[in-house]
């Protein structure tokens, strides 16, 4: 995988920027921080926003959707930090750069997206990026991807009203996942681990703002679609 395949330099010092931010912002785990600079986010938005690429912000991705603060990514994936030999299940593909910065961590990322044009141009990305190790589904996340289960690590990147029991069923012995819960409007970032029998949750971070988990275990898709 090249650092920036392609060959724009242009964004490579508002790269720098944005990992100076993701720091500030109290994430200094190095090997996370090296991802951001390894994994060109512009690719993965659509052309019109591309220039705010860098900026530690949501933007939006269209179809009412937004591609998450950087950030808020970093800290997530220093919390979770999917090892080599892991497999990950990513709820909410979005743009796919999340999707990107797991695929360096872990074994394998499966991801489900429910809206479908976004899923296609994921893949575009992540292609063109040259991620072989990330297979994606257009459908409801709340119930999983049981062919694959169990996973090690489940990133959940849309808030939801709890914690769906699909997902705590897929999570294998050891495993770890992070979801938003809360309201529509304001959530808490809630850190949910298995041992054997026991399922442990804990809330992690202040308070966030996602977009609406829509689905069969969270919120209707009528009221938000
Ligand atoms: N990590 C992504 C976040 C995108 S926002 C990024 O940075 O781009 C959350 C995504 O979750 C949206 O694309 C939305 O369509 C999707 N989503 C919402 N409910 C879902 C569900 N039940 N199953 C799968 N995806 C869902």
């Amino acid at each position: 995988m090249g650092s920036d395949p392609l060959g724009d330099v242009r964004y490579t010092g508002y790269r720098r920027k944005l990992i100076e931010e993701i720091r500030a912002r109290g994430v200094d785990d190095l090997e996370t921080l090296q991802l951001f600079d390894r994994v060109p986010r512009h690719i993965f938005l659509p052309e019109g926003v591309q220039p705010r690429a860098y900026e530690d912000n949501a933007i939006p991705i269209g179809y009412g959707q937004t591609a998450s603060q950087p950030s808020l990514q970093a800290y997530y994936l220093s919390i979770l930090r999917p090892t080599e030999d892991e497999k990950v299940l990513e709820i909410g593909t979005g743009c796919g750069y999340l999707t990107a910065l797991l695929a360096m961590m872990a074994d394998r990322v499966y991801s489900v997206e429910r809206v479908r044009e976004l899923s296609k141009r994921a893949r575009k990305a992540l292609d063109a990026f040259g991620v072989k190790n990330a297979a994606l589904l257009v459908g409801d996340g709340t119930i999983g991807w049981r062919k694959y289960a169990p996973f090690d690590v489940i990133v959940v990147s849309a808030a939801s009203p709890s914690v769906p029991k699909a997902l705590v069923e897929q999570l294998a012995d050891g495993g770890r996942m992070l979801i938003p819960v809360g309201s529509r409007d304001i959530q808490e970032l809630t850190l949910v681990k298995k041992s054997g029998s026991a399922v442990t949750e804990e809330r992690v971070g202040g308070e966030v703002k996602f977009v609406p988990l829509l689905g069969r275990f969270a919120w209707s898709e009528e009221a938000g679609a």
